[in-house]
């Protein structure tokens, strides 16, 4: 007997990974260049020439026993030393080394911290619409995920079904911005009352709830806006980065857990991330892309051209007639099906070869996900094919 649970996990293909292989076999079929597959959220640009700049150094310059030895469990000092300098002063914040934990990515600094804070009858709080993953990430600790339903008004904080959802059970809050797949930033209005409630519920119930930033995204924001820092905000606050989209580096899989300083239990805490990280499996994480991290802390990939496809197909669109919020951040667009049933609209959408997202796996029925971090020809090139879709429904 092995677990069911597993097994279903492990058999159910997502269904951007369903559309992602559908869309490799009608390339075949009629040509990449007449297939818009606007499905996975796979940078476009590269990684910055620091990044190669760096790797090769590292390859030329290091002993390979040590480039590519185990590194201490929670990762390089000198790594994790870099990276709580640069964040302190970034944000002005007073983070330490100790506070840095290495990962694999933005997904295994989620189930990290969540391990870390669970104990049996515990929930977690998210908001529609929600990276799916989080589902799979608190259940298989042992928690339950209660969804806020989706304000689609601007798709800011739905405060009324927030409220409802808070419980003594509460332990924490997930929190994705900018977000995949609506490319909203919450503003620092939206941050604010978010904490504000989040102190009176914690004092209410006599424990703390703990703010989880997932921020693979935090530096695709256009039009120089900002993106508020949690831990500015509350205290008891913990940082899921990832180099996957700010550095182009999905498939190195690298990122961090940062632990608040101000954190009542913060030493506690960390000790906690440290453990999960080593139940989990998740210790020493890639030596050669800790130490490029090391030397490229400060960099970013181009977003300008996230940002020139972003209005490309934004303005496009629109201009059709089709109903969506101009994105602030990430690269996707979220866009209103033009019938109920938003996985019958992107069946329809596929006969003019466009693969759209349907939003209900982010638990928001009734609009879908296109992923721009795609050429611009392809952008260009499907407008027409929009244009078509559109005409069904008229
Ligand atoms: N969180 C969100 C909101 C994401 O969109 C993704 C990946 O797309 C992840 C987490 C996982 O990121 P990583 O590739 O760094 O594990």
């Amino acid at each position: 007997m092995i677990s069911n649970e597993m097994v279903k996990l492990g058999t159910k293909r997502s269904v951007i990974r369903e559309l992602f292989e559908y869309g490799k076999k009608r390339a075949t079929e009629i040509g990449a260049e007449n297939v818009y597959d606007f499905s996975l959220g796979n940078p476009n640009v590269p990684a910055p020439e620091c990044v190669k700049q760096a790797i090769l150094e590292l390859v030329n310059d290091s002993d390979p026993t040590l480039l590519h030895g185990y590194t201490s469990a929670p990762g390089d000092l000198e790594t994790r030393t870099a990276i709580s300098d640069y964040i302190n002063e970034r944000f002005n914040t007073s983070l330490t080394p100790n506070h840095i934990y290495m990962t694999v990515g933005a997904a295994a600094s989620l189930c990290i911290s969540i391990k870390a804070l669970t104990v049996p009858g515990d929930e977690f709080i998210t908001f529609a619409p929600f990276f799916p993953e989080y589902t799979v990430f608190t259940n298989v600790m042992g928690a339950e995920l209660k969804v806020v339903s989706v304000n689609t008004e601007n798709f800011q904080i739905n405060f009324e079904s927030f409220k409802q959802l808070l419980s003594p059970q509460t332990k924490g809050i997930i929190i994705n911005s900018p977000n995949n797949p609506s490319g909203v930033v919450y503003s620092e209005e939206t941050i604010k009352e978010l904490t504000t409630i989040l102190k009176e519920k914690s004092e209410e119930y006599g424990h703390p709830i703990y703010l989880i930033s997932d921020e693979p995204y935090r530096e695709l924001v256009y039009n120089g806006l900002k993106v508020p820092y949690l831990m500015n905000y509350y205290k008891n606050t913990l940082v899921c980065y990832s180099y996957s989209k700010s550095l182009s580096l999905p498939g190195e899989r690298i990122g961090y857990v940062a632990v608040s300083d101000q954190m009542e239990n913060s030493s506690e805490v960390y000790a906690a991330i440290c453990g999960a990280g080593r139940a989990l499996g998740y210790v020493c994480a890639p030596s050669l892309f800790q130490k490029v991290i090391a030397k490229c802390v400060k960099a970013t990939s181009d977003i300008s051209t996230y940002e020139e496809h972003r209005d490309i197909i934004y303005n496009g669109l629109t201009k059709l007639g089709y109903n969506c919020i101009k994105p602030d951040g990430a690269f996707y667009l979220f866009v209103k099906a033009l019938e109920e049933d938003a996985n019958a609209f992107c069946e329809k959408a596929k006969k003019h070869e466009l693969l759209l997202v349907p939003g209900d796996d982010f638990g928001c029925p009734g609009y879908v996900r296109i992923s721009y971090c795609v050429s611009k020809k392809q952008i260009l090139d499907s407008l027409p094919a929009f244009a078509e879709l559109i005409k069904e429904y008229k």
